[in-house]
């Protein structure tokens, strides 16, 4: 069973600064790193370091092949990543000595996917596997027909939201996976308890994992609906918290786990994310998540 991710892969270059950039300043940075970033690359990571055999679908600009040898290195299969003639997705972030960042993102090859790539990178799919789209790439209509018509399980992480573009999408989905901006915006509800009724009574035929950041997370399915709480842990940064419930919790769904342990499983992984700094550094081993998980007797 392959769980195919067709996502973003960004170059995030981070520079700190005293302050940001004000209109017609020059401001030098002290400080520049470029890290792998974007939620689709996040993502293949998580589910990867979870154990699962994941494949990515995605495109980078030619000269940015160490970012296909990081991914490799972590366990994804990156033989449908497309190195194509245009700049690699990427963002420019701006962070200040107090931890605030202004971000500029440019989409570049993580928009230009053709249709026939994804058609070629899914050729291989087999009754039963996943496949896993955020909202950072082109082609996903598409993408979502081609897996309808292969007896995959789709699942949808809609994010960034623009709700006119994903819920004509809803149809295609089995499991929707949201947090609670994602999930009010979508339904258009300025409350969360609103957005999940809404969301049940307009879509009954999707299983929804809603997170709610330390509040811990609700999944919605065939059997009911269950919660289950954020472990407790001293959060330093909750980038990529989301990614990694993700990446673990489907990882677990699509190895027959049932709801219960997904949701136990990707909970203590993105609490373990929340304790570390950055992005893809901070999404944990499985080992990691194991011991974490004996810890609570679980
Ligand atoms: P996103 O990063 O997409 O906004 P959330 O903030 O809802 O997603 O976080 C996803 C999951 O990460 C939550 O359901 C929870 O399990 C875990 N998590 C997030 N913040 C914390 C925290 N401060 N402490 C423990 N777990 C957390």
């Amino acid at each position: 069973m392959t769980i195919y991710n067709l996502g973003s892969i960004n170059l995030d270059h981070v520079y700190r600064v005293k302050h940001f950039v004000r209109p017609g300043e020059t401001l030098s940075s002290a400080d520049y790193q470029v890290l792998l970033g974007g939620k689709g690359a996040n993502q293949s990571i998580a589910l990867a370091r979870a154990g699962a055999d994941v494949k990515h679908l995605g495109a980078i600009g030619e000269a940015d092949s160490w970012v296909i040898d990081q991914l490799a290195d972590a366990g994804v299969d990156t033989t449908a990543v497309a190195r194509l003639n245009q700049a690699s997705g990427h963002a420019i972030i701006q962070v200040t000595g107090d931890g605030e960042n202004a971000i500029l993102i440019y989409p570049g090859a993580n928009r230009s996917l053709s249709l026939s790539h994804i058609e070629k990178a899914l050729a291989g799919c087999e009754d039963g596997d996943w496949l896993l789209l955020q909202n950072e790439t082109n082609g996903l209509a598409e993408a979502m027909d081609v897996a309808a018509s292969r007896g995959m399980r789709v699942a949808f992480n809609p994010a960034p939201m623009v709700s006119e573009a994903v819920g004509p999408l809803l149809d295609k989905v089995d499991l929707l996976i949201v947090n609670e901006v994602e999930a009010m915006d979508l339904a258009d509800c300025t409350r969360v308890d609103a957005a999940e009724t809404r969301l049940q009574s307009e879509y009954p035929h999707l299983q929804i994992l809603l997170t709610l950041g330390r509040a811990g997370v609700v999944y919605i399915g065939p059997d009911g609906r269950q919660q289950a709480p954020a472990f407790p842990v001293d959060a330093v940064d909750t980038t990529a918290a989301g990614d990694t419930f993700i990446g673990y919790c489907l990882a677990a769904l699509a190895a027959g786990e049932t709801p219960d342990v997904a949701l136990r499983r990707g909970s203590a992984a993105a609490a373990l994310c929340v304790t570390q700094p950055g992005a893809a550094a901070a999404i944990p081993e499985q080992q990691a998540v194991d011991a974490f998980l004996a810890t609570f007797g679980r």
